[in-house]
């Protein structure tokens, strides 16, 4: 269970020693001064020359290979908004240690001082040959998908809007197992999504890609029904439109399956829920506050399979579950992108993972006697050693199947044995 943190606890965790939690490491000797003859001057320049001759040789003789840029304009940090790039930092370089300890993924963060697209674009592609991947972190929409799009163009490596890709399969994820487990098929299933930012456009298009209909799809935003009457939608928006005549978020709920939440807190009632299908599923992931708290919704009835995005209730919804995963799986077979079937291939190895046994190790960490797949676990826990081993080859074959893949993986068994030492 998450205990309560203190502001000055966070502070003090980020000011003392070293200020901030990343740092860079030699991974070479440097004893001698034959090592440094070697790392630096005059050595050092074989391996430039080698990379001259053969640019992919960049992979064997520098870290591009494992490094992943975490690139962010401070746009939309966490929940907190537009705090800009230097406020966004912290979060940036927390990026960078989930990868390390999740992936041993080394990232450099970088925050940078643009709100233009162009200008953007322009510099993450030009910091291309440093960098073997790229997450895109905490961009406002509709920015946020321009620059997505135009940089997979653009760029050779992958590269994931995290905020986007990676709640959808995590959300997918649990969406597929919570279907399982109430015996509902995701083509029959009716939606009303609540938002429709980075966030709520992603998950929905996944969705689709999981099989569900756009026609059972309700999505409302700020100003309520997305309805085809609309005249101030934009493309992303209008994809979504209904053409039920609908008014209001409370309507939509009516007989819906599954509601997911992406838009802000306190926005969803006890009898929103209560008239939903039977064992109606409620994903309400607004951070920190979900659209219906926890309790409100598991009490307004009892046939509800409920996730969140909080890690203090049962099924979060956490983004960690898959970018350090996907990444090491992408890189690994050095992949030109992320597509959609590396996507749908973690996704599917995150469901599957979640209904096989519980090690006591994820049991001690959280304090339960024996976790089992069901109503209040449908999604692995962040602590569940397998998930390295799982979704990374699950990943690497799907690039590999769909033809995205430099380095193919031949050696299954050593690889996987390797990401479970
Ligand atoms: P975003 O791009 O800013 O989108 C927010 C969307 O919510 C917009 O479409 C906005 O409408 C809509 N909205 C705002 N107030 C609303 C209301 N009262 N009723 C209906 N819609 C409303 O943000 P995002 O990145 O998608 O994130 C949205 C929320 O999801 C945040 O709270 C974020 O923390 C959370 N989130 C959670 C997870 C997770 O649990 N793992 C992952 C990602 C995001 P307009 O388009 O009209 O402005
Ligand atoms: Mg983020």
């Amino acid at each position: 269970m998450q205990q309560k943190i203190r502001r000055e606890d966070a502070l003090d965790y980020h000011a003392k020693g070293r200020p901030g939690k990343l740092e860079v490491i030699p991974t070479k000797e440097y004893n001698t001064q034959r090592d440094l003859s070697l790392a630096y001057s005059p050595g050092v320049a074989e391996p430039c020359l080698a990379i001259e001759a053969n640019p992919e040789d960049v992979y064997k003789y520098t870290a591009k290979g494992n490094l992943v840029a975490v690139i962010s304009n401070g746009t939309a940090v966490l929940g907190l908004g537009d705090i800009g790039p230097e406020a966004g930092k912290p979060v940036m370089e927390g990026k960078g240690l989930l990868f390390k300890i999740y992936a041993d993924i080394d990232v450099f963060d970088i925050e940078l001082n643009t709100k233009d697209v162009d200008e953007f674009v322009r510099t993450v592609k030009i910091l291309e040959p440093t960098f073997g991947g790229v997450n895109l972190e905490d961009i406002k929409a509709p920015e946020c998908f321009e620059i997505e799009e135009r940089l997979k163009k653009e760029l050779n490596i992958p590269i994931m809007h995290d905020d986007q890709h990676g709640t959808a399969i995590i959300s997918g994820a649990a969406l597929l197992n919570a279907l399982e487990l109430v015996g509902k098929n995701i083509a029959d299933v009716k939606f009303v999504v609540n938002g429709a930012g980075a966030s709520a456009i992603s998950c929905s298009k996944l969705y689709l890609a999981l099989g569900a209909k756009i026609e059972n799809f309700v999505m409302c935003d700020s100003k309520g029904v997305i309805r085809a009457d609309r005249t101030d939608l934009d493309e992303r928006k209008a994809q979504f439109a209904t053409s039920r005549d609908l008014n209001s978020l409370e309507e939509a709920f009516v007989g819906a399956d599954v509601f997911i939440g992406l838009s802000k807190g306190n926005v969803v009632s006890q009898d929103m829920v209560r008239s939903m299908a039977n064992d109606a599923i409620v994903f309400a992931m607004a951070n920190p506050t979900p659209e219906i708290s926890y309790e409100d919704a598991t009490s307004a009835r009892p046939d509800i399979i409920m996730a969140t995005g909080r890690s203090d209730y049962p099924n979060q919804v956490n983004n960690v579950l898959g970018f350090p995963y996907i990444f090491r799986g992408a890189l690994d077979i050095r992949a030109t992108e992320i597509n959609e079937a590396m996507k749908l291939a973690a996704t599917y190895a995150l469901a599957d993972l979640a209904k096989k046994t519980v090690p006591d190790l994820v049991n001690l960490a959280y304090g339960e006697a024996n976790l089992m797949f069901g109503r209040t676990y449908i999604i692995p826990k962040p602590v569940d050693p397998r998930l390295l081993a799982t979704v990374a080859p699950a990943v690497a074959k799907a690039a590999m199947d769909s033809g995205v893949a430099r380095q193919p993986i031949t050696d299954w068994e050593a690889y996987e044995t390797q990401l479970a030492r």
